[in-house]
């Protein structure tokens, strides 16, 4: 009997995410047999769902989104280090033999719209200190910034991630005046649809400051309308999104997503 493979994105909540849309999308352009779901996985449902799925031989694995990245560690195998190195796992990938094996997409999804620009030595603001932090963080120590503020509601978390990371820099509360920075990322869920807004008073950035959002639902956050109106450069979400499921859609059905549809995906995730 010839059976289906899937994957899927799970988290809590998780009618927000947009991942099924992205690989279904590249399934079906690439004609290839399939399927991408949504699973709303509770913090305390997580390990039965982990020994559950990797006894299913259809299954190819899992995207992680909030609030699972840094649980999920304790419940895969991480042959790559990931614990020791970014400390939060966003793909899950099952292996043929059953073993389940954890990775992150996350740091290299979000420094692509970033590649082209000198951030060595310049100073960084980075809202949030979770699992998306970590891979923001991780990437920007690795292109060298310079003084890093990260805002965060638990302060002592933020901290732990400055030494994590080996980073110089301060933790303040999130209605702290901001210090002008070259970046500007937010990488907590505030101003995600059904969470409270991310209000910041943006005036202390410079005129060539770049404002980026991962929040991407909505798309055009209060925080990247704010940057726009101030005259910044913005990046929303949907960069990341879509680099970090290219990455996953290959460990998960072994073939790159097609090329030059990135415009069509673009419009039918803002639609
Ligand atoms: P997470 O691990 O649950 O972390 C959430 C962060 O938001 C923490 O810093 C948390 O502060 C803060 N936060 C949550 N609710 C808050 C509240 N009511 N008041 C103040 N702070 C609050 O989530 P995550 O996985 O890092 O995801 C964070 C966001 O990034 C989500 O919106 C997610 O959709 C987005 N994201 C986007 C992409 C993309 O590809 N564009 C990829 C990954 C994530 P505490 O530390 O104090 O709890």
């Amino acid at each position: 009997m010839s059976s289906t493979p899937y994957a899927e994105v799970i988290g809590d909540p998780i009618a927000q995410s947009k991942s099924p849309l992205i690989h279904n999308f590249w399934l079906d352009a690439l004609g290839l047999a399939g399927d991408y779901r949504r699973a709303h996985i509770k913090a305390d449902a997580l390990a039965a769902f982990i020994d559950q799925r990797r006894k299913d031989p259809d299954w190819r694995g899992c995207n992680v989104t909030i609030p699972h990245k840094v649980a999920v560690m304790d419940l895969v195998d991480d042959p790559g280090n990931i614990r020791g190195t970014i400390g939060a796992m966003n793909t899950i990938v099952r292996q043929r033999d059953g073993s389940v094996i954890g990775t992150n997409t996350d740091a290299a999804g979000f420094y692509a719209p970033l590649a082209e620009i000198d951030l060595s030595g310049a100073p960084v603001i980075v809202v949030g200190a979770g699992g998306a932090a970590r891979a923001v963080l991780f990437a920007l120590a690795r292109a060298g910034v310079g003084h890093v503020t990260i805002l965060n509601r638990s302060p002592l978390k933020a901290m732990g991630l400055l030494a994590t990371f080996g980073l110089k820099g301060e933790v303040l509360g999130l209605e702290a005046q901001l210090p002008p920075a070259a970046l500007l990322v937010n990488s907590s869920s505030l101003g995600m649809t059904g969470q409270p807004p991310l209000d910041l008073d943006l005036s202390a950035l410079p005129d060539d400051a770049i404002v980026y959002d991962l929040v991407y639902a909505p798309l055009q956050t209060g925080l990247l309308k704010a940057a726009a109106a101030r005259g910044l450069d913005t990046v929303d979400g949907l960069d990341m999104l879509i680099g970090q499921a290219a990455l996953a859609f290959e460990l998960f059905f072994g073939a790159a997503p097609p090329e030059g549809r990135d415009e069509e995906l673009r419009a039918l995730l803002t639609a």
